[in-house]
């Protein structure tokens, strides 16, 4: 099911409309908008997740899931293997830990700490996820929690084994593919629930119109949803996905392939503009 019984639809709404009329300009001249979706903070099987992965299914969009390694339970695997080939599972962080001071912005791989450490934590991120998920549905994408990592650690990322990265649009990084979230509907500072929709809608519409050709990132947090945020996350869907203008990016084509290749001169660089672009 992509939508609770009495769950509201609100696709006549000013924004959706615009977002409609925008994305039918864009099929109208030939050109696609990508799309893609990334849902963080997974450790465990639970109803919020069936509800996550009933979404991706009903509107086969492949869904790249950011999963915490120290936290992640077997119901996990076990779940996303009953999956229908939908969901990959990217590296989120090691133990989703704050370690910025109470001043700043949280942050688990700032730089607040010394650079071996995130180092050796980045690592451990990826070893233990290899270690509790099948080897199938793991990509070496980096997913630092709250979207924030030291530059240098970043520089370091392909030297670990990790052959993507996937947080806020940044710069790009040599040995590395990212692919980063653009559209995050929560307001977290404010009443963790649904965002200014119409706003969240107009600004999407905005950024379209200025770069069809720019990745679009839809950021979720299943744990989080109440029905106004799983509401507009299935109304967006049902208005992107399908069409004609939208392209739904696998993260799996863009992640995965060949033996990871480290530095400046790493081919991954070159397979996807669009990615790099995000
Ligand atoms: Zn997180």
């Amino acid at each position: 099911m992509s939508r609770s019984a009495g769950e509201t639809d609100n696709r006549d709404s000013p924004g959706f409309t615009t977002l409609r009329k925008t994305l039918d300009e864009v099929a109208a001249r030939g050109q696609r908008v990508p799309f893609w979706w990334r849902d963080d903070d997974a450790v465990a099987a639970s109803p919020a997740l069936d509800r996550l992965i009933d979404l991706a299914e009903a509107h086969a969009i492949p869904l790249l899931l950011a999963a915490i390694p120290d936290r992640i339970e077997p119901s996990l695997g076990q779940r996303l293997a009953a999956a229908k080939n939908t969901v990959s599972v990217a590296v989120h962080g090691l133990a989703h830990h704050n370690h910025a001071p109470p001043c700043e912005k949280p942050a688990e791989f700032g730089a607040h700490r010394p650079l071996d450490t995130l180092v050796a934590e980045a690592a451990a991120g990826l070893r233990i996820a290899r270690e509790r998920l099948p080897e199938a549905m793991l990509l070496p994408v980096f997913v630092p929690p709250w979207n924030r990592l030291a530059p240098d650690l970043a520089a370091a990322l392909p030297g670990l084994g990790y052959r993507g990265l996937s947080a806020v649009p940044g710069p790009a990084i040599p040995g590395l593919d990212r692919l980063d979230a653009t559209l995050d509907p929560i307001d977290w500072r404010g009443t963790r629930s649904l965002r200014d929709p119409d706003a969240l809608l107009q600004n999407l519409a905005a950024g379209i119109t200025r770069d069809p050709a720019r990745p679009n990132g839809l950021l979720t947090h299943h744990l989080t949803h109440d029905a106004a945020l799983w509401a507009f996350v299935a109304d967006l869907l049902e208005t992107c996905c399908g069409h004609p203008a939208v392209t739904c990016l696998d993260p799996r084509s863009l992640f995965s392939g060949a033996a990871v290749e480290t530095g400046a001169a790493g081919s991954t660089l070159q397979r996807s503009v669009a990615a790099r672009k995000g």
